[in-house]
């Protein structure tokens, strides 16, 4: 249900676009320059989750910003220790004095996610984002969000200062069989989305669903079934997919089981690899990831594919070795586990 794509190329600032195939909602993992995406989709995203609040990671809050202001638009921000301040401070940058009486409302809220507890915090365009007050909001048990259709994970890792990595579990996916719609006469249109929407908010067999498109003369023509049977016929449901992101890092044995366990038969990980192995002293100090050290986490991760990026700019025109260098770590380890 969701597609996955860097925004940037992998020397670019790192954001993650997670993009909803059939209905208008979109998030991002990581707020780096962002200016490649069209205002259209910026205005798609619901909810942005922010690994931690380094330049190259949180810069495109400016030209988010930029974008919905003067919108009707409610945008949930995550972030690690310390996040409200960071948004709050940004917003103290610019000048308010004259959004108060906008017709629209742009309300940001920011959520922090701790060790065990979570602090959020709405700042409001018609109240010149003045400082709300924070709230606690409860537990956090690893679990930052869910809806009908998906989960988003956060855990804790090690990057000099607490870094989170992300995991989007879709719950299932719902397809439908062209085929069968074609044999019984129905054909496509919005009501495909809202049959998919009813499933994933797992209401009850019985109840009436309305298979409805545009006749050919005026009005709509309409044919009702229950839930359960369109269900039954018409789709095929499969399980959900597993996208998980992860930057930035030291390669320490304490990152890597953590990385290892949340990462786990994830369909595909987006993982940094700022260094190439003969730089690992390196990175280290700079308390990122080698392109080794990230394929042999995928291996030992179990995952079917993963995507490096987060290069640093002095191997431009390089990505190859990357590749080549975490491919080989991969097979390596998946062979020996
Ligand atoms: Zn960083």
């Amino acid at each position: 249900m969701f597609s996955a794509r860097l925004v940037n190329d992998p020397f670019g600032d790192p954001a993650l676009l997670l993009e909803a195939r059939y209905r208008r909602e979109a998030l991002l993992f990581d707020l780096g320059d962002i200016r490649a995406l069209p205002p259209r989709t910026i205005l798609k995203l619901d909810r942005i989750f922010v690994t931690h609040t380094h330049m190259d990671h949180f810069i495109g809050f400016d030209h988010l910003l930029r974008v919905c202001l003067g919108r009707e638009k409610h945008l949930f921000l995550y972030g690690p220790p310390g996040f409200i301040g960071n948004v709050e401070g940004k917003l103290r940058a610019y000048t308010w004095n004259l959004v108060e009486n906008y017709e629209n409302d742009f309300r940001l809220v920011a959520t922090e996610l701790h060790p065990g507890r979570r602090e959020t915090a709405e700042f409001r365009c018609r109240e010149a984002f003045r400082p709300p007050p924070r709230r606690s909001i409860g537990d956090f048990d690893g679990t930052a969000v869910e809806s009908d259709a998906y989960r988003v994970d956060a855990v804790f890792l090690d990057h000099r200062v607490p870094c989170l990595a992300f995991r989007l579990e879709e719950k299932r996916r719902v397809n439908v069989r062209k085929n069968v719609l074609a044999e019984m006469g129905l054909p496509g249109g919005a009501w495909i989305n809202e049959l998919k929407d009813a499933i994933h908010r797992n209401e009850p067999g019985e109840s009436a669903f309305r298979v409805w498109w545009k006749g050919e003369g005026r009005g709509a023509v309409e044919r009702v079934f229950p839930l359960g049977e369109l269900k039954e016929r018409i789709t095929k449901i499969t399980p959900g997919r597993k996208i998980v992101y992860v930057s930035d890092v030291i390669g320490s044995p304490g990152n890597a089981g953590r990385i290892v366990e949340f990462a786990r038969d994830a369909d595909v990980l987006f993982v940094e690899a700022c260094f190439l192995e003969e730089d690992r002293k390196r990175a280290g100090e700079k308390y990122h990831l080698t392109a080794r050290q990230a394929g042999r986490l995928a291996g030992l991760a179990g995952v079917k594919r993963f995507v490096l990026f987060h290069h640093s700019p002095k191997y431009r025109g390089g990505e190859g070795r990357f590749e080549e260098e975490a491919m080989g770590a991969f097979l390596e380890a998946r062979s020996s586990g």
